[in-house]
């Protein structure tokens, strides 16, 4: 499968000069499988240029078909949907999965996101493209020759979060955002989840010691713990806190490389970046 990251930045988009390597748009990532299959997790603004790329695709001509995995319905997961030409094109199928929440259906909250108040599409009914939603539970399901497993987990009484495992063969993905870790309990069920995966993408907007107000967020050393818990074979740095710039990404990666190699760790770790494509 071919992993193509299209934004990797948390909370909210961060255009400027300090931001151009990494990249400034929120999360979308897509995966291609050998057959041509398509799926794409989380439509933050990143979902607007891969919406512009699909538009010389079959999409373009009103016959594409697509799996967005939402992982949770915040703004930096979602705000990309209603922009993009693909979306509006008659004809283009859109089979949208993740978790309901206490505060209605996936459905309900992307109508939400679109209703007057906020948007002037008004609602999904005026999205020419043709959705179907889908709430996940945890039996697998296939897209063509991906398997898809999906952990819905409860974040708080209104958020609940979808971490995904997609698989090929011998080759599999986790995407891991946003899970608040109260206990160690937890982060040893994210590490079964992502048990010897290829590749795990976890989301580290900040270290333990910034102190920041906490809303939710991961933690660098969270999904570092949980990469080598799992014995996964590459971490990926995700969803960089908007005030993390180029150069402090790099920083911060270089100082978790060497801190793991004093460990004699195999890990690989890097961090995400807009444009980067990973062949699994
Ligand atoms: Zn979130």
């Amino acid at each position: 499968m071919k992993v193509e990251f299209w934004g990797v930045r948390g909370a909210i988009a961060t255009p400027g000069k300090e931001y151009l390597r990494y990249g400034g748009n929120t999360c979308c990532t897509a995966i291609t499988g050998a057959q041509g299959e398509l799926v794409v997790i989380d439509a933050g603004t990143g979902f607007c240029p891969l919406g512009d790329a699909l538009m010389h695709s079959p999409f373009g001509r009103g016959q594409g078909e697509m799996v967005l995995l939402i992982s949770h319905t915040h703004w930096d997961h979602l705000l990309g949907l209603p922009f993009p030409g693909i979306i509006h094109q008659p004809g283009n199928r859109f089979i949208i999965c993740g978790p309901d929440s206490a505060r209605g259906s996936l459905e309900t909250i992307c109508n939400g996101l679109l209703s007057p108040t906020y948007s002037p599409v008004y609602s999904l009914a005026n999205m020419g493209g043709e959705q179907i939603f889908h709430a996940i539970t945890n039996d697998p399901f296939c897209v063509g020759g991906l398997t898809i497993r999906a952990w819905p987990l409860r974040y708080d009484d209104a958020t609940s979060i979808g971490v995904y495992r997609i698989e090929e063969g011998t080759q599999s993905l986790v995407y891991i955002t946003d899970i608040n870790y109260t206990s160690p309990k937890l982060m040893d069920e994210a590490a079964a989840f992502a048990h010897q995966a290829t590749l795990l993408v976890h989301s580290a907007p900040y270290m333990r010691n910034e102190l920041i107000q906490r809303y939710g967020f991961c933690h660098v050393e969270d999904a570092l713990y949980v990469a080598v818990q799992a014995h996964v074979s590459s971490l990926l740095l995700f969803q960089h806190a908007p005030t993390r710039t180029d150069d402090q990404v790099d920083a911060l990666v270089a100082h978790y490389r060497a801190l793991l190699s004093s460990q004699q760790a195999t890990l690989h770790l890097d961090a995400a970046r807009e444009g980067l494509v990973i062949e699994l």
